[in-house]
């Protein structure tokens, strides 16, 4: 199995690139955001509890992410990988995630980080926010606390799997078919 993290601050180009890694991979997607934004759409229970903290730029708790990845892994069995995209976003998420995978005797075989610069960021995140309609880019606020929360609960899972001898730093400026070309060079050198 090819299982993939993609990794980096909001605007970074996660979402992007994982659309056309897994079409050209044939992997499952699975992005923590965007399922939970379809909980939100079906007024579900855990969409409105998750609704409380999206809208302030912060993190759900581990608890409820963890368990809406594991069943969606579980679901997907016979998978060819999984690109996981804003997730794991804590320490402890990276953690579940290995044992989950382990179980499976599947491990990730790499972490992409997509790496750009700050203000790069915020003139993305003000752009996407024109054709998103995602609350959380609508205000200049919300996106700097979001990539605080970035900085100092998600940064460190790069440590985890640097340790780990996994992690791979992916210029992540320019056009994006030559980001891309960049991540693919980088997965062709690990399959
Ligand atoms: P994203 O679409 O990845 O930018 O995520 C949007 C929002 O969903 C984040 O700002 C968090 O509030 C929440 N979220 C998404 N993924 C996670 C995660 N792995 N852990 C905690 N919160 C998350």
């Amino acid at each position: 199995m090819l299982n993939i993290v993609l990794f980096g601050p909001p605007g970074a180009g996660k979402g992007t690139q994982a659309a056309k890694i897994l079409e050209k991979y044939q992997l499952i997607h699975l992005s923590t955001g965007d399922i939970l934004r379809s909980e939100l759409a079906s007024q579900t229970t855990l969409g409105l509890e998750a609704k409380k903290y999206m809208d302030k730029g912060e993190l759900v708790p581990d608890s409820v992410v963890i368990g809406m990845i594991e069943s969606k892994i579980d679901s997907n069995a016979g998978a060819k990988g999984f690109i996981f995209d804003g997730f794991p976003r804590t320490t402890a998420q990276a953690k579940a995630l290995d044992e989950m995978l382990e179980e499976k005797g599947a491990p990730i075989t790499m972490m992409l980080a997509l790496e750009v610069e700050k203000e790069e960021l915020i003139k993305r995140l003000l752009l996407r926010s024109k054709e998103s309609g995602r609350a959380d880019d609508q205000d200049r606020s919300i996106i700097e606390n979001r990539i605080k929360v970035y900085n100092n609960e998600t940064a460190p899972v790069q440590g985890f799997y640097e340790a780990q001898g996994k992690y791979e730093g992916i210029q992540g400026m320019g056009s994006i078919d030559d980001i891309f070309h960049r991540l693919c060079n980088a997965i062709d050198l690990k399959k």
